[in-house]
């Protein structure tokens, strides 16, 4: 094995991570293995030191590290097979996965087309939406209507539909299509249908839907929470309104549900608490159990069957990797492995310890906000904070967090015991007292 110092030296000499620099490398920490909630880090003197893992790997981890229900899934299929080509070719894991998918889905979605990764789903959903309104005629509607604070992947699309100010708009500008946005929804899931921020922001997504009619496709959202762009809940009012808006002006609606799907907002898909059904929907993350890389687009009928009748005659996507048979074993154990259990009983659980244990870090100096939905714990701070002092101030504390902007976050495994949610509050909040 190799020595710590090995492997962190030529981390940094070699490695990209995410959003990262070769030349300023940021604080690593190098992982030997993890179980549970808990991953084993190397404590550069021969042993480890455990941390809850906070973040449950980006929201992937729900039934925790090593589960032997999807250990064993996964086993059983590489004893059997471990990829083929999707052209042409078909296997039992890729048809259940897409059966449980649909039964699971808002009605009426009916269809399923897997690939790689979350922004590739995004991408798969811009690209239905645009292929439909060419099979309706409609050749001019290649925009997508958004609003301000999304973030919905990092490829070309995706990034495009981004919040243009904390997104990487700036850095790119000319090489992005430039897509039509309103204001972020007003802060708040409770907010009222008669509340006049709520009022303002409708009566603006309405006159822009009437501006652009003739420009748009499709109206794109993260439904009820956006995540990595400011981890922010709105409410089921405003989800509401895009739906009517794309009715009315004969847009798709698309839900991008890859972080709030599987249950973490309290509802089995986000869209659920405003009783709203998407055209089209993009899962990923918390689908494989956080095993593999795999997200999916799902899509009604009527979409399914105008773009299969347009002049394309077909969706024009096909991943070299497209319904990996291992990724589609482990994420039907995860989804029945989830629907087993009474998972919406423990969400609201770990909501109600989140709730409590983050309280007292609303009275702290340097604290702006606190805010839970769901198994989605939020501290808003006053500005930026300090990457490096927080990481390690929560860490000393047993808790992994990867905050971001001047927000310090978790969305625990669903698998966490109550005296885990805690340890993890009481960490976020005496890291906070300490300042920032
Ligand atoms: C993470 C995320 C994506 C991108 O998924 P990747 O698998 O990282 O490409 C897209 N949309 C939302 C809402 C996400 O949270």
């Amino acid at each position: 094995m190799w020595s710590a110092e090995e492997v962190l030296g030529r981390d940094a000499a070699t490695l990209w991570h995410p959003y990262s620099s070769l030349t300023e490398p940021a604080p690593m920490h190098l992982v030997r293995g993890a179980s549970g909630v808990r991953l084993q880090l190397d404590d550069g003197a021969g042993g480890t030191v455990e941390a809850i893992d906070a973040m449950a790997s980006w929201w992937c981890m729900i039934h925790g590290y090593r589960h032997p229900v999807l250990d064993a899934a996964l086993k059983a299929q590489v004893d059997s097979f471990s990829h083929v080509m999707f052209g042409g070719l078909t296997h039992e894991p890729a048809v259940r996965l897409a059966d449980r998918l649909v039964e699971i889905a808002p009605e009426p979605i009916r269809h399923v087309f897997f690939c790689d990764s979350g922004s590739v789903s995004v991408e798969v959903a811009i690209k239905l939406a645009l292929q439909y309104q060419v099979a309706r005629g409609n050749n001019g509607r290649t925009r997508m209507l958004t609003v301000r604070g999304g973030y919905h992947g990092d490829t070309f699309a995706p990034m495009s539909v981004c919040d243009p100010v904390n997104g990487m708009h700036s850095l790119f500008t000319g090489a992005l299509k430039e897509q039509v946005f309103g204001p972020q929804p007003p802060a708040g899931f409770l907010r009222a249908e008669d509340d006049p921020e709520y009022l303002a922001w409708a009566a603006s997504m309405r006159a822009l839907a009437a501006e652009y009619r003739d420009q748009v496709a499709a109206i794109i959202v993260e439904p009820i929470l956006q995540g990595a762009g400011g981890m922010y809940p709105y409410s089921p009012a405003c989800l509401k309104l895009l739906r009517e808006l794309a009715d009315e002006h004969g847009f798709l609606l698309i839900l991008d549900e890859i972080a709030t799907g599987f249950g973490r907002t309290g509802t089995l898909f986000a869209s659920e608490h405003a009783d709203v059904a998407p055209d089209i929907l993009c899962i990923g993350k918390a689908l494989t159990g956080g095993y593999l890389s795999m997200a999916a687009t799902l899509c009604t009928t009527e979409v399914a069957h105008t773009v299969s009748s347009g002049p394309g005659g077909a969706l024009m996507h096909g991943p070299t990797f497209m319904a990996n048979p291992l990724a589609c074993a482990v994420s039907l154990a995860s989804i029945d492995l989830l629907l087993s259990q009474d998972w919406a009983e423990r969400v609201g659980e770990i909501s109600a310890g989140l709730t409590s244990g983050l309280a007292p870090a609303a009275a702290l100096p340097g604290v702006k906000d606190v805010r839970v939905l769901g198994a989605v714990g939020v501290v808003q701070l006053a500005g930026p904070v300090d990457l490096k002092r927080m990481t390690d101030a929560v860490l000393r504390r047993g808790v992994w967090v990867r905050p971001f902007r001047d927000l310090v976050y978790t969305m625990p495994p669903y698998v966490s015991t109550d005296e885990d949610i805690a340890t993890i509050t009481s960490a976020i909040t005496e890291a906070i007292a300490e300042g920032n």
